[in-house]
């Protein structure tokens, strides 16, 4: 009788399954210290980052305020910076009280400055006693990048959507026709409403086709609206939107021309962003 009290065949079985596991027992270090034997063991070092160093940027006073590396689009006092679409005559929008107000009979105004990539910060205010509906309630706009006249670009739509039905990417924080707001923070007509929105700008092939298309991302009042939205090119009130090659483009702002009462915009400013 055998030691085991197994038979042979069970005996050469369990051999090969200890001898196995025992083979596997040996291994498993080494594999463990297989990545690190190239080298020494990994230091915390290796993965700390020292250059290039960050910029110092002094930020406002409050976060909607100006930061140091800022250009100041509006500050309240003029309209310097800014131009007509329509000529690239002085533009003639209002200017009281710290406060820039639509001229529809002015038309669309600009900057004067051309931009790429950019953060942008803008306030803007529905009349209290802003009437009428739909698409014709303070209805304005911020074009991220101005591409001609008119409303020729790529438009953030600004509208009274506190409590105003009309086709959902087309409400205050939509990218016109093509992007609904993930949220509606709208405020009451009568408050101050903000836009921080980091552009992206499209950069296109020598022959005016699409090397990388234009991205948005806007937050509206505090609450994230677009997050990093592809854009299919222009936005457009009829057809399907398409890209047109551009370089550098202003940044604009819309009389839409309705009958509601103008809106207002404040403390404008942008960083450009490389
Ligand atoms: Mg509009």
């Amino acid at each position: 009788m055998r030691a085991s009290g197994f038979p042979i065949a069970m005996n050469i079985h369990f051999s090969k399954v200890f001898t196995l596991a025992a083979l596997v027992a040996a291994t498993l270090p080494l594999c463990a210290q297989q990545a690190p034997a190239a080298g020494a063991a990994p230091k915390h070092e290796d993965t700390e980052i020292y250059e290039p160093v960050p910029p110092v940027v002094t930020p406002g006073a409050t976060d909607a305020a100006p930061p140091s590396d800022a250009i100041v689009l509006f500050n309240g006092k003029n309209l310097d910076e800014w131009v007509s679409n329509r000529d690239k005559s002085p533009a003639k929008w209002t200017v009281a009280d710290g406060v820039l107000t639509v001229n529809k009979t002015g038309g669309n105004i600009e900057t004067k400055r051309t931009f790429k990539n950019y953060q942008l910060h803008v306030e803007w205010k529905i009349p209290e006693n802003i009437t009428g509906t739909d698409q014709a309630r303070g209805n304005s706009g911020v074009f991220l990048a101005s591409t001609g006249g008119g409303d020729a670009g790529y438009e953030l739509q600004v509208l009274d959507s506190y409590n105003n039905k009309t086709y959902v990417n087309g409400q205050a924080g939509s990218i016109y026709k093509q992007a609904i707001p993930l949220a509606n923070p709208n405020r009451k007509p009568g408050e101050w409403q903000t836009y921080d929105v980091i552009w992206t700008a499209p950069v296109f092939n020598a022959d005016g086709s699409v090397k990388t298309p234009a991205y948005a991302t806007v937050i509206f009042n505090g609450v994230l609206v677009q997050n990093h939205f592809e854009l299919k090119g222009e936005t457009l009130y009829v057809g399907q939107p398409f890209y047109k090659k551009y370089d550098r483009a202003p940044i604009k702002l819309q009389a839409h021309g309705d009958r509601s009462e103008p809106i207002s915009f404040r403390n404008i400013w942008v960083r450009e962003l490389n």
